[in-house]
């Protein structure tokens, strides 16, 4: 019997590795991630050998489970479960014989690197030696080129890692590393996309939804949660805000004209977010807004929207296209919700013609018989919220 090694999940780490002085930051957050994607599943301890993380796996750890969860863990270049032992030839070839053996495949290659340059052999002999092993007792091809099975070592000073795949990560940063922002969320394409990218770029997004109850039925508030489930399998933790737009619509219906609504109900949104980030601590506001994609979404409308925030507005999606954006959506599964019908509140209060040329002093004028604090104030922007977590406890 050889002595044994360890089963778990091998991880590479993305752009983490470029930060330099603030790489000790980012591998910690990462590590956090990865204990709450994986809290349910009994894996650990994790562990960070020379430039990679190391998660071992129980007997039980379903793979494919395990393998859902780490490729929603911003900050992973890849992964592969792999096979973890002392740095010792010998040892290496028997563990890589007994793998093989239960494997079918005509032709390999064995593709070995050393982290650090003080193993004895060479990359090159310890393919060669490995190489002749699995050869003789498999019969198989060596192929350089197109194998069926690639046998992967990483050599580090202190422990060998060997693994036969490898899967690809999500890139980006961890969660929780470039701060917290709030994204507007509608039950739309777009604004679920728009969150999704600046988890991607390390942020923790805090959700704000409003909606036209009494006016309107439970449906687009009934999307926004379940976007917001969707979405927290990428943050493990979320905070959904849900604001009463319908008192706020049906004020300005009755004071502000038709074609500059739309506009004051986005500047009005942007007011009652402000309030709800700098509760949560955000330093900028998320839209899903695409350039030129509706009327309110001209240049012109975007730079009056925007007079109306005193924090930045990101709009991740701003250059993208409607079916780059649908195609995102598909690959996060926010498609299918976002595309039910529900009672949206803009499309509710909503004049037959919007403005798409507008000027800031136009809009203020528009906004002059609101009472704007009082309106804010009266939605309660912080009263309604709701957490979700996953995986769920
Ligand atoms: P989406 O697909 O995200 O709904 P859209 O193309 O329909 O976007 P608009 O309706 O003009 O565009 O909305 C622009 C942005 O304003 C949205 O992406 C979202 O960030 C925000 N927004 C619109 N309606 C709401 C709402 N009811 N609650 C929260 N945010 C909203
Ligand atoms: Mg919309």
């Amino acid at each position: 019997m050889v002595r044994p090694s360890v089963k778990g999940a091998l991880i590479h780490y993305h752009e983490i590795a470029l930060k330099g002085k603030n790489r000790g930051f980012f591998l910690r957050q990462l590590e956090a991630n990865l204990l709450l994607a994986t809290r349910d599943l009994d894996c650990g301890p994790l562990r960070r050998p020379a430039g990679r993380l190391f998660l071992e796996m129980r007997e039980e750890t379903s793979w494919e489970v395990l393998r859902q969860r780490l490729s929603r863990v911003f900050g992973i270049a890849n992964f592969s479960p792999a096979l973890a032992m002392a740095p010792d030839l010998e040892l290496l070839a028997k563990r890589i014989e007994e793998e093989v053996s239960s494997r079918a495949f005509r032709s390999f290659r064995v593709a070995a690197r050393r982290a650090f340059k003080t193993f004895p052999q060479t990359s090159q002999e310890i393919n060669e030696t490995i190489g002749a092993r699995v050869k003789h007792i498999s019969g198989a091809s060596v192929d350089l080129t197109n194998p069926d099975l690639t046998i992967y070592i990483e050599l580090l000073p202190a422990e060998a890692f060997v693994y036969f795949e490898k899967c690809l990560g999500p890139g980006g940063l961890p969660v929780g590393t470039s701060g917290t922002v709030a994204c507007l969320l509608s039950g739309g394409i777009d604004s679920p996309v728009a969150a999704y990218r600046m988890m991607k770029r390390g942020c923790r997004v805090v959700f704000v939804h409003f909606h036209s109850q009494p006016f309107a039925d439970r449906t687009s508030q009934d999307k926004a949660i379940e976007l917001v489930r969707l979405l927290t399998r990428y943050q493990f933790a979320s905070r959904l805000y849900l604001v009463p737009f319908g008192e706020i619509q049906q004020e300005v219906v009755s004071r502000v004209s038709g074609r500059l609504r739309v506009l004051v109900y986005r500047r009005l949104m942007l007011r009652i977010a402000e309030q709800i980030a700098q509760k949560e601590g955000a330093q900028a506001l998320v839209t899903g807004e695409s350039l030129g994609q509706v009327s309110s979404q001209t240049l012109e409308n975007i730079a009056v929207i925007e007079q109306a925030s005193t924090l930045p507005i990101l709009r991740p999606l701003i250059g993208m296209d409607k079916d780059e954006i649908t195609q995102q959506a598909q690959q996060i599964d926010s498609y299918d919700v976002s595309v039910l019908p529900d009672q949206d509140c803009c499309s509710m209060f909503l004049p037959r013609q919007v403005a798409t040329h507008t000027t800031h002093r136009e809009v203020e004028l528009a906004e002059r018989p609101l009472d704007l604090d009082r309106l804010v104030a009266q939605a309660h922007p912080t009263a309604h919220s709701l957490e979700l977590s996953f995986p769920s406890r």
